[in-house]
């Protein structure tokens, strides 16, 4: 008998993520293929401190391995292990957050974003988003096929929202207003004043608010923590997104957390969609939420030794790069990145390829983050140690009095 062998077919993906782009590891493409030719590669373009000169506190690390020989192996509980869902509730607290109604652990703040989104949002709603912005939002809203509205942060007022742009855009598919604070890419943090007349837009037209504060606990200005949103309006629901990454140096153990506060009858059909989400998923990683309760109750020291190495190097980016021509940096107050404006003819992709394939100082275009119409930006990651921060600064500032001698950098 004759069996006729089905022709080879191009297997089509989903066309609404045609589009999808996460700039910060897409531009690796490029520098890894030089990198393989033996070009030197400084890469200044990813917010991993483990890269560089940061080390996970030994005390966090004990806690993990003594869960997994304790046999901490199996699934973790949906919502997250005891223990540490009792430390949380404990930071909202030092956060002044009141009413807190649920509070879940996630695989890093990236999962509680898509959770948070995914569980409010119906195809064709639409929330408010910072821009430039940190991609993961709109990838998400992508998925879901929901409609992204951004807001700018304005350069010239040191990055501070644009309230009145957020109230302009709020229309009757409104669902929500996501605050980044301390923010990603600008390094920028909210003042007080901002927050108050956020709330008071969310209060007006019933809208969530949802806060990114993976950077609290790094602001450079002073000692203290950055404000949380929640901590202005226990009455509002709010979503406050945190997690281990960044502050506690373990952004590989994808550990992160939601805490939901509010009105406990507003918020309880939106909990319910989020656990059964998080049902879907199984659980978070389970040995590494022990890291949880010996990091928020623990030794908070390697924060200060961090802080004072980010203070110094911020300083040092700050000092090389005034006064090279067309560049302009709004100084950063928080977290590790700087995201200088530039005068260039063209594109800022093209900008940062050339400077990559020229010196191998490798930065994030601006245009991946999203950015006003007719500017220019590169975001650069100050964790790298000193020498070779500096190293990669002169490089750039090299290249771009170069390219301006040349002519073939300014606008003319
Ligand atoms: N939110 C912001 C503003 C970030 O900058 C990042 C990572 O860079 C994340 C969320 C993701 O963090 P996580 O590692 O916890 O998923």
């Amino acid at each position: 008998m004759k069996t006729s062998a089905l022709p080879a077919h191009k297997i089509i993906p989903a066309g609404h993520l045609k589009n999808l782009r996460y700039a910060i590891r897409d531009i690796e493409e490029a520098a890894d293929t030089l990198a393989a030719q033996g070009k030197r590669i400084i890469r200044l373009n990813i917010g991993d401190p483990l890269k560089s000169d940061f080390c996970t506190p030994p005390h966090i690390v004990d806690a993990v391995v003594k869960a997994m020989r304790d046999g901490k192996n199996g699934y973790a509980p949906s919502q997250g292990i005891p223990q540490a869902l009792d430390a949380i509730r404990h930071e909202a607290d030092r956060k002044s957050i009141q009413n807190v109604q649920d509070t879940f652990i996630t695989e890093g703040v990236s999962e509680g974003i898509e959770v948070s989104l995914s569980a409010l949002l119906n195809p064709g709603e639409n929330i408010l988003l910072p821009r430039p912005e940190y991609p993961c939002y709109s990838a998400v809203m992508r998925k879901i096929n929901a409609q992204p509205f951004l807001y700018d942060l304005e350069e010239d007022q040191g990055w501070e929202p644009n309230v009145d742009q957020i109230e302009k855009q709020i229309n009757s598919s409104t669902r929500a207003i996501v605050v980044i604070n301390p923010n990603n890419p600008t390094g920028s943090t909210c003042s007080l004043q901002t927050l108050e007349r956020i709330v008071e837009l969310a209060r007006k037209h019933g809208l969530v608010l949802i806060s990114d504060e993976i950077y609290d606990k790094l602001s450079l200005e002073t000692e203290e923590r950055t404000l949380s949103i929640a901590s202005l309006a226990p009455d509002l629901p709010t979503v406050t997104l945190n997690g281990l990454s960044k502050s506690y140096l373990v952004p590989g153990w994808r550990l992160g957390w939601v805490t939901v506060s509010g009105e406990k009858e507003n918020l309880k059909h939106y909990t319910d969609t989020m656990h059964k989400l998080l049902r879907t998923r199984l659980s978070a990683n389970h040995a590494e939420q022990y890291a949880i309760p010996a990091a928020l109750n623990g030794s908070q020291l390697h924060l200060v030794e961090m802080r004072r190495k980010l203070r110094s190097r911020r300083d040092l980016v700050l000092r090389k790069l005034r006064n090279v021509p067309g560049l302009d940096l709004k100084p950063p107050r928080a977290a590790f990145y700087a995201f200088p404006r530039i005068q260039i003819a063209g594109e800022d992709k093209t900008f940062a390829l050339k400077l990559l394939r020229d010196t191998g100082v490798l930065v994030v275009p601006g245009s991946g983050f999203g950015e006003k119409e007719y500017t220019n930006h590169f975001r650069l990651v100050y964790l790298s140690d000193e020498e070779q921060l500096e190293e990669a600064l002169e490089k750039t500032k090299k290249f771009i009095e170069m390219g301006y001698e040349r002519g073939d950098i300014r606008v003319d």
